[in-house]
């Protein structure tokens, strides 16, 4: 029977190994870190877009891509964790705020949203069984007048607003359902600790060169499944795979706070669109902060990121920056968000975010704005994923099983 080798076990891995397990094949996940679902696939925002973030990329395959992505998410889920898929933690929805200095109107944002809510009919009708992390919204927007978004907002950032259908679910619980399916299943084989330093290929196989606790062996596999995020790109180099002309990698902090009693009904909130940021309102009485200004502290362009982002990628930040993060984050964002400053920061930490683009989210015409160079290249048996987003990952692992055991 053909084996498969799956380096990485974030989200991208461990569904693709569960999605190859369910069809009979044996896998073994190759993880860098003591846990699986540790890094990226953990310490992230959780948001299932819907695309909305997207409204700057015209040709409309980025929100298209992430409203597919969102409408497959908890199907997709359902093949490997079942019952469990319907407990993800949902967030409160999200409210999506213009800011004064957005570089799309309201009125811009508007006309694009209602082109999602088209194509969104439109897969509704053709495909009754998708669904929205169990809820089948019937608009994904609503334009609120601006009175009602600046009395909970203030209208010292804030122009206009919308409402909208889209939630975040809670990544802690996401890797524990994913975690528990992986490990119970007989299929799969977990080693963690172990990392792929160097693939070869030999004739019809390839070597796999890994280090683990200072020691050094081979591994020998058939066909090697590269989900390694940000440790991607230095085996696909090996490969012969050529790099993507604008490869980067930033480093993005996110601050997880307990809320005070007076804003935990409060809708989650995201500003668009610039270098703003979000609150996800997780309903636990506790919200995931971001304020891209001072989360985002590491840009590389360079094949891999650099060594010293390794610490805040496992969740240890010193307690100086963390201290500095929280009231920079605390302090932006309650001019918008009024009363957050009262929160109690308790989990700071950081995850890196692979993109192609050269300069930053505030320039209209960066290549950040647009994500839908998404999926799967293979060369022969050698496969590279490039996963995107959390939102697109289960969609992908579903797609790319079924290409390869085609
Ligand atoms: C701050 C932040 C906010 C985000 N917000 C959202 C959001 O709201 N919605 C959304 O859809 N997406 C969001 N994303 C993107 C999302 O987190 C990623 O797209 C997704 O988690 C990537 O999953 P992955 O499995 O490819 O990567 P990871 O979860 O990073 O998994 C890759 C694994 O590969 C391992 N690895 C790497 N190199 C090697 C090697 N050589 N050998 C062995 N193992 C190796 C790593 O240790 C890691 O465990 C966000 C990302 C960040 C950082």
């Amino acid at each position: 029977m053909a084996d498969y080798k799956i380096i990485g076990a974030g989200i991208q891995g461990c569904c693709i190994a569960l999605e190859l397990a369910n069809h009979g094949k044996k896998v073994t996940l190759i993880e860098r870190d003591k846990s699986i679902f540790n890094r990226a696939s953990l310490r992230n925002e959780g948001k299932i877009h819907l695309g909305l973030v997207y409204m700057n990329d015209p040709t409309f395959k980025t929100p298209y891509l992430m409203l597919k992505g969102a409408l497959l998410f908890r199907k997709s889920l359902e093949r490997w964790i079942r019952k469990d898929s319907y407990n993800l933690g949902l967030s409160e929805p999200f409210y999506y705020l213009v800011a004064k200095d957005s570089f799309l109107s309201a009125d811009e944002l508007e006309a694009g949203y209602q082109k999602l809510q088209d194509q969104f009919e439109e897969w509704k009708i053709l495909n009754p069984n998708w669904d929205y992390l169990g809820t089948r919204p019937e608009k994904l927007f609503q334009r609120k007048p601006q009175k009602h978004i600046q009395n909970i907002f203030g209208n010292e950032v804030v122009e206009d607003g919308f409402q909208t259908a889209e939630l975040a679910v809670d990544t802690s619980k996401l890797k524990e359902h994913l975690s528990k399916a992986v490990y119970a299943n007989k299929n799969i084989e977990v080693l963690h600790e172990s990392k792929v330093d160097q693939i070869e290929q030999k004739g019809d196989h390839f070597l796999l060169s890994i280090s683990s606790f200072q020691q050094y062996f081979t591994l020998k596999s058939e066909h090697v499944i590269n989900c390694a995020w940000d440790g991607k790109y230095v085996l696909d180099h090996q490969m012969g795979l050529p790099l993507p002309p604008e490869l980067l990698h930033r480093l993005k902090y996110r601050v997880i706070v307990s809320l005070p009693k007076k804003l935990t009904n409060m809708p989650s909130a995201t500003m668009v669109i610039g270098k703003f940021g979000d609150v996800v309102n997780q309903k636990n009485n506790k919200a995931y902060l971001s304020w891209y200004p001072s989360a985002c502290r590491g840009w590389s362009h360079n094949i891999a990121p650099p060594d010293d982002w390794e610490e805040a990628a496992q969740g240890n930040v010193p307690s100086q920056l963390a201290n500095n993060l929280s009231s920079e984050f605390l302090d932006a964002i309650d001019k918008w968000y009024p009363g957050i400053s009262e929160s109690k920061p308790e989990i700071i930490d950081a995850g890196p975010i692979v993109a192609y683009g050269k300069t930053d989210v505030d320039d209209s015409q960066s290549s950040l704005h647009f994500r839908s160079e998404l999926g799967f290249k293979s060369v022969g048996n050698y496969h590279s994923i490039e996963t995107g987003k959390l939102t697109t990952a289960p969609m992908i692992a579903v797609d790319f099983v079924n290409s390869i055991l085609e």
